[in-house]
């Protein structure tokens, strides 16, 4: 049976009003996930004098398959804050928030004054590239740092590598520490959402991170995670560190909660020691 013209009209018209409904949904949505563009800080008055680019980056080290490791530094000032990311392979909303911090802070270079950030989007690319939490060697870079190493006891299903510092990827990271020395580093995970900081000195950070995102402070994240890195960094370093542990949810989602959060820990002053 032939269709009329009124017919054919009739669903053409619904066509261009379907396509047009779902772009309105679109982008009413779009608008409605838009990131709060954050107010850079009042205090600062004087635009930013660079005596070099804003950013620099550099491959700091390799992973067990040969993935550069990039670290991105923006800003010269003398105040250092580490903020990195995808230590978990299968944590995959962590790498975006350092992208998302990294492309606000180049828009956005006042919040640099006197500052300088390390941001290492991927500290695990072997990892990130099969969704897996350990490395390519079947180890978890969070157990593998010196100062609190131990094997696994009867029962104790954790992966902490041959010997401390034994993977690439953890004796990058600790390059890295011991060449920018940061006052305070931001460590990103996913899912247990809360703010998990190691040592007295790193409880203003984690304050600071947590009068922005609301998220729940803790000194015990339930279990005991020997070879962490933020043991490594209260018993050696001797640096402020919080793990952000994001909940399971969307990058986008977490970065619109947190990109305020980022920028406090980045603004924070933190006295050495
Ligand atoms: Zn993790």
């Amino acid at each position: 049976m032939k269709t009329s013209p009124t017919s054919r009209y009739l669903t053409a018209l619904f066509a261009v009003a379907a396509v047009a409904t779902s772009s309105l949904t679109f982008s009413l949505v779009r608008a409605q996930e838009a990131p709060p563009e954050p107010e850079a800080p009042r205090i600062l008055t004087e635009p930013l004098k660079l005596k070099a680019p804003l950013e620099s980056s550099e491959v700091f080290g390799r992973s067990v398959q040969g993935r550069p490791l990039w670290a991105h530094v923006l800003g010269q000032g003398p105040e250092v804050t580490l903020v990195f990311a995808a230590v978990h392979g299968n944590e995959w909303a962590t790498p975006y928030l350092v992208e998302q911090l990294r492309a606000h802070l180049k828009r956005h270079p006042e919040w640099l004054q006197g500052r300088r950030a390390v941001l290492v989007p991927v500290l695990n690319p072997d990892g990130l590239n099969r969704r897996s939490r350990v490395n390519a060697r079947g180890v978890d870079i969070n157990r593998n740092y010196p100062g609190t190493w131990r094997r696994p006891r009867r029962g104790e299903g954790f992966r902490p590598g041959a010997y401390p510092a034994s993977e690439p990827e953890t004796q990058a990271m600790i390059r890295l520490t011991n060449k920018y020395r940061p006052h305070k580093i931001v460590s990103i995970h996913q899912p247990l959402h809360c703010l998990a900081y190691s040592g007295a000195r790193s409880r203003n950070l984690a304050r600071a991170i947590a009068r922005e995102n609301g998220y729940r402070i803790t000194s015990n994240i339930g279990y005991p995670t020997p070879g962490g890195f933020g043991a490594y960094c209260n018993s050696i370093l001797k640096t402020a560190v919080v793990t952000l542990e994001l909940p399971w949810q969307s990058p986008q989602a977490a970065w619109n909660r947190n990109a305020r959060a980022l920028l406090a820990a980045i603004m924070l002053p933190q006295p050495r020691g």
